[in-house]
């Protein structure tokens, strides 16, 4: 791997930026792998990072339908933070962000990690004791957030009207280190890492069935061939009831488009991320300038990686009235994509029922900011058959109605 630094860039500016070659390979499928990674979106990515460096096991292909990244990963809002309220959640969610804090340095990739700040409006007094709760319960997990009122709010986020007309601001629930990064590199960066390390990222190769002999898994069947593995992860976001399918079992997961949308660029007018979850709508300021704005899912089951109409009005109406500025701008574009929902919220990462299977889903409308823990927890529990991060987001839970309950945390689209 060419490694990215000034001095490189100094020495390529001699002849025009010309010699730098791919940052990863193209691979062609090979007929067997001992581990195989269904899902180039980041959390397959990260696995297959750690696994490799963690725990040395690289003789793994990654498969993915599509472009890298072309999922979820790539479609959204880039929020990250880590103020959940169950425990289990703010291990994982914590774990993740103080990765994003090094991922720039340990990948030698730049995924312009900017921890600028989260905050979470409470608009009615039950957001207001909710937050407090969640503020109470991170001091105790050691999660660094804290409950403040109006006037800080309007400080750290002058554009905001505090006062109404329907919702006036009551205070915020504020995570001064959570942030936004750049969600293509991240999917760039791990890949780059992942075929330096001689795994295969094989793109445009649709998985199309899943073998298994005695219980045990013994295979893929794709666009591009057979392929045999000895263990196979499936991580593929709003696919995953799909791919269970295959493999003949059935997932706690419904699929649901959430889209997103950003404003035309203008100059610098907010360097903190707001969510506004009672009127439910979120912005930030992206480094060109879109105000990028996320609203709520669908109301309905689908496939589509685009959102409906009517949610795009809901999500700007509701947030013209927080934000009175943006009634003035244009809309740039819109996008969706197709999110995984679990009933309590919470992902699972676990074994399948099927032995050599393993399942990370269910991040719903808030995984990007997971995707460097998620993969941490995931890789440790495909190469040790445990692991202490992804224990409690096991699939027995909803046998066993150990629910993690974060639908207030996590139920609204971040
Ligand atoms: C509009 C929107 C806004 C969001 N905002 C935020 C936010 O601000 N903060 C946050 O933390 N999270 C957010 N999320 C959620 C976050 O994007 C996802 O939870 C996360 O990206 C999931 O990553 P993944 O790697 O699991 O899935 P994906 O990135 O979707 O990757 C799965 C991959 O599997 C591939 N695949 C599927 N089926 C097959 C097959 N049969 N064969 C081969 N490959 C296949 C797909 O093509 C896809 O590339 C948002 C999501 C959306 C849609």
């Amino acid at each position: 791997m060419q490694r990215y630094s000034v001095f490189a860039l100094a020495r390529r500016a001699f002849d025009d930026h010309t010699s730098w070659g791919r940052a990863w390979r193209d691979a062609t499928p090979k007929r067997s792998y001992d581990t195989v990674i269904i899902g180039a979106g980041g959390h397959g990515l990260a696995t297959a990072y750690w696994l490799g460096k963690r725990f040395g096991i690289t003789n793994v292909a990654v498969i993915e339908k599509g472009w890298l990244g072309g999922g979820n990963t790539g479609r959204n809002t880039t929020i990250i933070r880590s103020n959940y309220l169950q425990d289990p959640s703010a291990a994982m969610y914590e774990k993740s962000r103080a990765l994003y804090e090094t991922m720039s340095q340990d990948l030698n990739f730049n995924v312009m990690f900017s921890p600028r700040g989260v905050m979470m409006l409470a608009q009615t007094e039950h957001e207001v004791r909710g937050y407090q709760r969640t503020a109470e319960a991170n001091a105790l997990q050691g999660v660094s957030t804290e409950f403040i009122g109006p006037n800080r709010v309007k400080e750290l986020c002058p554009i905001i009207e505090t006062k109404g007309p329907r919702y006036p601001v009551l205070g915020a629930l504020w995570q001064p280190r959570g942030g936004t990064a750049r969600h293509d590199a991240v999917a760039w960066g791990y890949a780059r890492a992942c075929s330096d390390m001689g795994m295969d990222i094989i793109q445009r190769c649709e998985v199309t069935g899943v073998r298994s002999e005695g219980g045990r898994v013994t295979g893929i069947d794709t666009t591009r061939g057979q392929i045999d593995c000895k263990q196979l992860a499936m991580v593929v976001a709003g696919s995953s009831s799909v791919l269970a399918d295959m493999a003949g079992f059935r997932l706690p997961i419904e699929s649901v488009p959430l889209q997103a949308l950003v404003s035309e660029p203008i100059k610098p007018c907010m360097d903190v991320v707001v969510m506004a979850n009672t009127v439910h709508g979120y912005m930030s300021q992206s480094d060109k300038g879109e105000m990028v704005i996320g609203g709520g899912t669908d109301g309905y089951n689908g496939y589509t990686q685009r959102g409906s109409f009517h949610h795009i009005e809901e999500t700007v109406r509701a947030l013209v009235e927080t934000f009175p500025m943006i009634s003035r701008l244009k809309m740039l574009r819109q996008w969706g994509g197709i999110v995984d929902m679990t009933g309590d919220r919470s992902p699972i990462i676990s074994k399948a029922p099927i032995e050599g299977i393993f399942l990370n889903c269910g991040w719903g409308t808030g995984g990007f900011k997971a995707i460097p823990g998620s993969g941490w927890a995931m890789a440790e529990l495909m190469a040790k058959g445990t692991s202490p991060l992804a224990e409690p987001f096991s699939l027995s839970r909803f046998q066993e109605g150990r629910f993690i309950d974060e639908s207030v945390a996590a139920g609204v689209a971040h």
